[in-house]
């Protein structure tokens, strides 16, 4: 199988490298010179997209930041790729552009599924993330030897663009679940709590999740964590932010209110706007703290 991958960045480039150590045949790209390095680095072959051979690809691997950016290289190779290849598209984005993008495919004898993940850089370097697919059975079975490499858990939900509604949904989670657990922290430290000890207690009691054991956000608490590195993503906050913000669009399309969703989303966004879109989305704990004003 030949995979051409877009997309080098935070969960491109460890995603390449797992394909790569597996004895994939995979060229990947970047419009990022230093992405291409990084992939280069690692014995991986990284021309620039302008230079990449799509037309015995069967497998277009998409890992971008948004709808537009997936548009723009759909646009791109559509018409140079062979009848039947398959775009994979990993990203997170809206619904509507996954169902625009299906119909051009369809339209030109192509396949897409859609696949976001969870699990983060950790996840995409170890070859555990979990898949969230939408796809027609045959197309997905095709791409199943990269999920399966990629992955540990793969869930499919029905056809192309049901993977991001599920991912809308789990992320709706993820970032609530990070205001409760981050607004937790902050009034620990109001009362004078060791944030270690607290953390030992919530990781053991009901308070347990995900975002405790890999996103405490207070520094030095958990190895590995963003914010033991200065908050580098990780999960940059500008993303969380378009995910929620993607996760109450979803909502406003059946007519549900998600108060919760639509206040993470308000926060998160207010926050990466605010200049910290790069930073993962755990530092929104420090505008928590008494005394911030940001
Ligand atoms: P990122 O911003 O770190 O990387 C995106 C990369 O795409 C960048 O290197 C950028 O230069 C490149 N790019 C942009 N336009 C391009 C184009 N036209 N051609 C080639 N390359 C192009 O983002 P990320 O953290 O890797 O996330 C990618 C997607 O995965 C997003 O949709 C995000 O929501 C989702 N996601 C991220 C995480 C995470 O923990 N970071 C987890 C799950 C899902």
């Amino acid at each position: 199988m030949r995979v051409v991958q877009f997309g080098l960045g935070t969960m491109g480039l460890p995603m390449a490298r797992t394909l790569f150590d597996a004895g994939i045949d995979l060229v990947a790209t970047d419009v990022s010179a230093a992405a291409r390095e990084a992939f280069g680095a690692a014995g991986g072959a990284a021309p620039p997209p302008t230079d990449v051979d799509v037309s015995t690809a069967d497998v277009v691997l998409t890992m971008l930041p948004e709808g537009e950016h997936v548009a723009a290289v759909h646009a791109s190779v559509r018409e140079d790729v062979a009848d039947g290849t398959v775009f994979l598209d990993c990203s997170t984005i809206d619904v509507e552009t996954t169902a625009a993008l299906h119909t051009a495919a369809s339209e030109r004898g192509l396949e897409l599924v859609d696949a976001p993940v969870s699990g983060g850089p950790e996840g995409a370097a170890a070859g555990t993330l979990s898949f969230m697919v939408g796809g027609r059975d045959d197309a997905v079975e095709r791409i199943r030897p990269l999920l399966d490499t990629l992955g540990s858990r793969v869930t499919t939900f029905g056809p192309t663009g049901m993977g991001q509604a599920a991912k809308a949904c789990h992320n709706m989670i993820v970032g609530i679940t990070g205001l409760a657990v981050f607004e937790g922290f902050a009034l620990a430290d109001a009362l004078g709590l060791d944030a270690s000890a607290f953390h030992a207690l919530c990781s053991n009691a009901a308070a347990a999740c995900w975002t405790l054991d890999n996103r405490c956000p207070v520094p030095d608490v958990v190895d590995g964590a963003p914010s033991s590195n200065g908050y580098e993503p990780g999960f940059a906050a500008r993303l969380m932010a378009k995910d929620l913000r993607l996760a109450q669009a979803a909502a406003a399309s059946v007519s549900l209110e998600t108060s919760f969703g639509r206040q993470a989303a308000e926060r998160f966004t207010e926050f990466a706007e605010a200049g910290n879109g790069d930073l993962d989305y755990s530092a929104l704990y420090r505008t928590l703290l008494p005394g911030d004003d940001s």
